[in-house]
């Protein structure tokens, strides 16, 4: 069963082999597991530090700044975009079903923090119009437009910067996710949107209780705005005991979802990073190549045919297509 997945660092893997010399990189480390894991779709989202240090098993360069990082990965990605022919930009769900339909995996483009942004509110505009269709404003840490979940001293949530480019992402048509927001960031979100909102790789709090994932009133409001939460694969996120995580507790966060709101709210978010260190894996769901274990999971833990097909690909497709066309 095809599986739409809301939330990949893959342009990040790409960016650093290209820059080791490598190329073809989608095709060398990706594709198969594309392939037998049924990945149909994808936002690509894409993530450079606030500060090098953040990142220094990921990155090759050790000089950088947030925003040479973030032009090196445009350049290095766009290049192998171009050059081979493994995936394919979409900019709505129409491109998206005709790209699948052509036997190309299609990527939206987003960003998991604005931290090469220098705080100037014109990169979104120049960000949507290279084909940009998503973003979340930060990452863990907080930056000029918002606070993240892992806020330095105080959450201040959406500074004056983050309403306007919160307001002129809903005014464009893109995608605003919530997956790294503080609590307090979430709910102005909540206040100056109006559209659906996505949380594209978080759980349920209840089950475990990281702070990357969703308190119970955040998924009912998600929910009332039609939005769509995508089921984290990685292991510090399903269970408090991490150890112990395996695809089937990871099932156990869609059936809790799907029962305080309904199954139309959950959708797939796996964060994958068995290409960064293959001992991360969550065991049933290690890599892209597994997916289809969670689509058995979820059928394990009673979702019918048509729930797990929109689990899988319906309920994301449908928030895409309310919000980018
Ligand atoms: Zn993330």
């Amino acid at each position: 069963m095809r599986v739409f997945d809301l939330h990949t660092d893959t342009m990040m893997d790409i960016a650093n082999k290209v820059g080791k010399g490598e190329k073809d990189i989608l095709a060398k480390y990706h594709l198969q597991h594309y392939k037998e894991g049924e990945i149909g779709g994808q936002i690509f989202a894409m993530w450079v530090p606030k500060k090098y240090e953040d990142a220094a098993d990921y990155f090759l360069e050790s000089d950088a700044t947030s925003q040479e990082l973030m032009m090196r990965m445009l350049a290095r990605c766009f290049k192998e975009f171009r050059d081979y022919d493994t995936v394919k930009i979409a900019y709505n769900a129409e491109d998206i079903e005709r790209i699948y339909e052509s036997g190309q995996i299609p990527v939206l483009l987003g960003f998991e923090g604005f931290y090469g942004f220098d705080g100037e509110l014109g990169m979104i505009d120049v960000m949507y119009d290279l084909g940009f269709r998503h973003g979340m404003l930060t990452w863990n840490d907080d930056n000029e437009f918002a606070s993240g979940v892992e806020f330095t001293d105080e959450d201040k949530g959406l500074s004056p910067l983050g309403v306007e480019t919160i307001k002129r992402m809903e005014s464009l048509g893109m995608l605003i996710d919530v997956s790294h927001a503080s609590q307090k960031t979430f709910w102005d979100i909540m206040d100056v949107t109006t559209g659906p909102i996505i949380a594209s790789h978080s759980n349920a709090w209840a089950l475990c209780n990281a702070p990357r994932n969703l308190r119970d009133e955040q998924i009912r409001a998600i929910a009332e705005r039609g939005g769509v939460i995508g089921m984290n694969g990685w292991k510090g996120f399903i269970c408090e005991d991490m150890e112990t995580a395996t695809v089937h507790d990871l099932a156990r966060h869609a059936r809790y979802i799907a029962d305080l709101v309904g199954p139309e709210y959950v959708a797939c978010g796996f964060d994958f990073s068995n290409y960064f260190d293959p001992t991360e894996g969550t065991p049933g769901i290690e890599n892209a190549g597994k997916s289809q274990n969670f689509v058995q999971a979820l059928f394990d833990v009673g979702f019918s045919e048509k729930e797990v097909q929109a689990i899988a690909w319906d309920n994301a497709l449908r928030v895409i297509k309310e919000v980018l066309g």
